[in-house]
């Protein structure tokens, strides 16, 4: 199955005892902004075309953002930030999200997260993360993309070693989160389909999917927006820097 199955199945996950209690608390309690308002309360897939080069992955759903909605980073501060960058650089239909069938649709990038429900303070476990981690190799190998801005040091850490089960080469040292990082991977061992493909791409070049960029990135979360730590001069230029990495 591709991400549509992988997806259908992930928003019936309960394999975190503590986020499911908390996701679905919030979505009964609700904030009072939101009072008319029947909140998601489960997993929230990633989203975006499922042959984006580009992906970037973030944290976590936020208890009134993506759980509330259903979307990922749709309805919260930090999405607000982020799509309006997206729709700056020709990413996103438009700079807004709030629903999730608002119509908005993105261009070659697909956003997710390492975890996919709320947790309670935007803090999920080393557990839970481990808990969550193979819904993102699944993802991450079901679209294979040629570059993924990491959002955040988590998201990063949680990365890594996903990428290096998926058989990309990890530098040595493990390079360290920073914005602005790029580091581009190398498959450990080119499979024979892979070395098939590279020669019939242009000559003596490497197949543009044996390589993988990878750009952190503050996370546009308000401590770090308001703040002026992520601007959106420094948003928007990353991800100029990633969707050309990317091919777009
Ligand atoms: Fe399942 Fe991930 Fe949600 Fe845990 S965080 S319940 S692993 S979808």
């Amino acid at each position: 199955g591709g991400l549509a199955e992988l997806d259908g199945r992930l928003v019936e996950c309960r394999a975190c005892p503590r986020l499911v209690a908390w996701r679905e608390e919030v979505a009964a309690t609700k904030r009072a902004a939101f009072r008319g308002w029947e909140y998601w309360g489960r997993p929230v897939p990633g989203f975006g075309p499922h042959d984006a080069p580009l992906a970037v992955v973030g944290l976590a759903p936020a208890a009134h953002g993506g759980n509330r909605t259903g979307r990922m980073f749709t309805g919260d501060a930090s999405g607000d930030f982020l799509f309006a960058a997206l729709h700056e650089v020709g990413l996103a239909s438009r700079p807004t999200a709030t629903t999730a069938d608002d119509g908005l649709e993105l261009y070659g990038v697909r956003v997710t997260s390492p975890v996919h429900c709320a947790p309670p303070a935007n803090k999920p476990t080393p557990a839970e993360r481990d808990t969550c981690r193979p819904w993102l190799a699944a993802e991450i190998t079901l679209l294979n993309p040629r570059a993924i801005v990491v959002l955040g040091s988590f998201g990063w850490q949680t990365l890594l070693p996903v990428l290096a089960d998926a058989g990309w080469q990890l530098p040595r040292p493990r390079p360290r989160f920073a914005h602005g990082a790029l580091v581009t991977l190398r498959r450990t061992e080119p499979t024979a389909a892979r070395s098939a493909r590279a020669e019939l791409s242009d000559g003596g070049g490497r197949a543009a999917d044996d390589e993988l960029h990878l750009i952190g990135c503050y996370h546009p979360s308000q401590r770090n927006t308001f703040t002026g730590r992520l601007t959106r001069p420094m948003l928007t230029g990353l991800l100029h820097q990633a969707s050309a990495l990317a091919g777009l």
